[in-house]
């Protein structure tokens, strides 16, 4: 992919990620794989809404900035999931209402009251409370690489994908199925059959 093309396609999903309050202020990162080797990434401490596509940082997958400023503070995170799972391609984390309540109360995200729960989140797990941009925290997450999403206790929620608009979109749907668990209260999940049905799919 072309890197002009994938910095205006990394800022548009930041600007989305921002403009449906799926993050506030100067919260979350994002990144994105352009060919095997180099990494774009948003920068440390700038507000999501207002990033221009010279603005995001170009590493290397070891972490070396190739272009640009200073990258998040989270980069070590990205580079565990891009090293582990070969099919990444993109990353979104970030601090939605809903999954940051569920992630604060440390109460487990149920994925499997809707068929689309399942069909793109599979099991979400807890990753422990680290402080961000802890090496702590980069292992805890590179521990649980298989899963599409990840809920970060007191702090937020990840997602991966093979393009940054299956990661967006597994972030959004995971905001969703939170705020579902949490307007629905106390509602069962689909009967197991179901869910295993939808599983192999
Ligand atoms: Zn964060």
């Amino acid at each position: 992919m072309n890197e002009i093309y994938a910095r205006d396609m990394l800022v548009g999903f930041c600007k989305m990620l921002y403009d449906r309050q799926l993050t506030v202020s100067a919260g979350g990162n994002m990144s994105m794989m352009i060919g095997d080797s180099e990494i774009l990434i948003t920068p440390s401490g700038r507000n999501k809404g207002l990033l221009e596509p010279e603005d995001l940082v170009l590493i290397g997958t070891d972490g070396n900035v190739l272009s640009g400023g200073k990258p998040s503070i989270e980069t070590g995170m990205h580079l565990a999931l891009y090293n582990l799972n070969y099919e990444t391609k993109a990353i979104v984390h970030c601090h939605p209402l809903y999954c940051t309540s569920i992630a604060t109360k440390n109460k487990n995200l149920k994925t499997d009251l809707t068929p689309e729960g399942v069909l793109l989140l599979g099991k979400v797990p807890m990753i422990p409370y680290h402080t961000p941009g802890s090496k702590e925290l980069v292992d805890a997450v590179a521990a649980n690489h298989e899963s599409n999403a990840m809920l970060m206790a007191r702090h937020g929620a990840i997602t991966q994908g093979r393009t940054i608009e299956e990661a967006y979109n597994r972030m959004e749907e995971l905001e969703f199925q939170a705020k579902l668990q949490i307007v629905t209260g106390r509602a069962k999940s689909l009967p197991w059959e179901e869910v295993e049905k939808l599983t192999r799919m």
